[in-house]
């Protein structure tokens, strides 16, 4: 491509992109292919000849498109968000016009030295104390499997990178049942075993773990012999919200000596407002907190921001130095590869920096203070409503509700069948979890350009189908 067909090309695919994100409220917010839809209209074999860009570009209209579930929709009140923004996307643009592997301080000094100063810039916006170092990771997961990696090892006085597992004394994990899947994946990865995650119960409206049982679950595993080595406290569990009391976990983690980390992957961002602090007291207590900035913060997914108590703990667990990824001469340079699972590593500071500096810490908060009441108000409309149920009361943007009408045996069934509809309606999304034994329906309010009328508009959408679903 030559250097005018890649402008034109570009003004082409930025255009594209602004006309796409101003039209996207006014598609189907879930993708209404069926399975094999998409991939039925693609060849079976690759082009031989290239083929003109004016094909590939209509054919991403054509082909692509009906395809995808739009993220950015305004009515996107599925999971938790993956939200963007302009200032992210301009970012991201330029990032790919870079397209820099920023493995070593030397691969791009600007992008580790970028790095260092905003997850300095998180660290002081989420109220977190100095004294932890900030990386951003690829995701929560990759962040809390580099926690228990460092945890596992710090608990075997670093001899299980050295010698393997085998043989070794049994390292135990406590956790919530609230906890995401990730933890049970790292844990597995890990080494250290499903059976060796120790699920502790609950207690409170906030669905903490209990901290007494988990002392005595600390207790009973060091006198049976097996090594406690690390708690996952969570601070906006996936499926209601759920927070660990954190200070009395950290206290429980700091009289055993055991590691703490901490997955705030959504709640985290939300840190950013003084008055929902309460919900984070004791972090500063934790070894490791990891939260999404690609979740609730306007940044493009990937960027997970890790801040860790101790970073050498954590570089002698990952940090690997061949002779051909070694900064020569620039002794005490940060290379982030070394506090990371994969080695390479995109420019991602710069969404970051351009988010922060765009909209400035209150124009954040605002946003996020918006979500929070906006999620409050629907959920005091469900609450009034007959025919419904608010089955977990909102923590921060999160609720869950289920339809629950007079004289309905299997509500269930029933409400697995309304969320189907209402994503086969597409003026919204939603998706289910299952609480205290029931199937249950989230409504989380986290989307970039979701106005309140939208939240509004999608109850009006559920009420409507939920009415018709039980007409028959
Ligand atoms: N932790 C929590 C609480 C989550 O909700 C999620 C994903 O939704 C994750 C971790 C995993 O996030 P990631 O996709 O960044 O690995």
């Amino acid at each position: 491509m030559d250097e005018e067909t890649f402008r034109a090309w570009a003004r082409r695919a930025a255009d594209w992109s602004v006309d796409y994100l101003s039209g996207v409220g006014e598609r189907p917010v879930r993708a209404q292919v069926a399975p094999g839809e998409v991939f039925r209209q693609l060849p079976d074999a690759p082009p031989v000849a290239g083929e003109p860009m004016e094909r590939i570009f209509s054919d991403l209209d054509r082909v692509v498109m009906p395809g995808m579930t739009h993220w950015q929709h305004p009515r996107f009140f599925a999971y938790f968000p993956a939200n963007a923004s302009p200032p992210s996307l301009v970012a991201e643009f330029v990032t790919a016009a870079l397209a820099a592997q920023c493995m070593l301080w030397q691969t791009s000094p600007a992008a580790t030295e970028l790095e260092t100063r905003v997850m300095d810039w998180l660290r002081q916006m989420i109220g977190l104390p100095d004294g932890f170092s900030g990386v951003i990771q690829d995701s929560a997961s990759g962040a809390t499997l580099a926690a228990l990696l460092t945890a596992r090892e710090r608990a075997l006085g670093f001899t299980g990178n050295a010698q393997g597992l085998a043989g070794g004394p049994t390292v135990r994990v406590y956790a919530s049942e609230q906890v995401h899947s990730s933890v049970d994946k790292a844990v597995r990865i890990a080494g250290i075993g499903d059976a060796n995650l120790v699920r502790i119960p609950v207690t409170g409206s906030l669905h903490g773990m209990d901290p007494e049982a988990l002392d005595a679950a600390i207790r009973a595993d060091r006198e049976a012999g097996l090594v406690p080595a690390a708690i996952v406290a969570c601070l906006g569990g996936t499926g209601i919200g759920a927070c660990d009391p954190i200070e009395a976990v950290a206290a429980v983690a700091r009289r055993h000596g055991v590691f703490l980390h901490v997955d705030a992957a959504w709640a985290g961002s939300a840190m950013i407002c003084p008055e929902f602090r309460d919900l984070i007291r004791g972090a500063d207590l934790a070894d490791s907190l990891v939260f999404n900035p690609h979740k609730w913060l306007f940044t493009h997914f990937d960027c997970s921001a890790h801040f860790v108590r101790d970073p050498k703990a954590l570089t002698d667990t990952l940090g690997l130095r061949p002779t051909y990824l070694r900064t020569l001469g620039r002794d005490g340079v940060v290379d982030y590869n070394e506090w990371s699972i994969p080695l390479g590593r995109r420019f991602r500071a710069l969404k970051l920096w351009f988010v922060i500096r765009s909209y400035g810490v209150e124009a954040l908060q605002g946003m996020i203070r918006h979500h929070v009441a906006w999620a409050r108000d629907l959920a005091e409309v469900i609450a009034a409503e007959p025919d419904f149920e608010l089955t977990t009361a909102p923590i921060l943007s999160l609720f869950t509700f289920r339809f629950a009408p007079a004289g309905a045996d299997d509500l269930d069934a029933l409400n697995a069948r309304l969320v189907e509809r209402i994503n086969d309606d597409g003026r919204t999304y939603l998706t289910q979890t299952r609480h205290d034994g029931r199937f249950v329906i989230r409504f989380q309010v986290g989307q970039t350009t979701t106005t309140r009328e939208d939240v509004m508009t999608a109850w009006a959408a559920v009420r409507e189908i939920a009415a018709g679903l039980r007409a028959g």
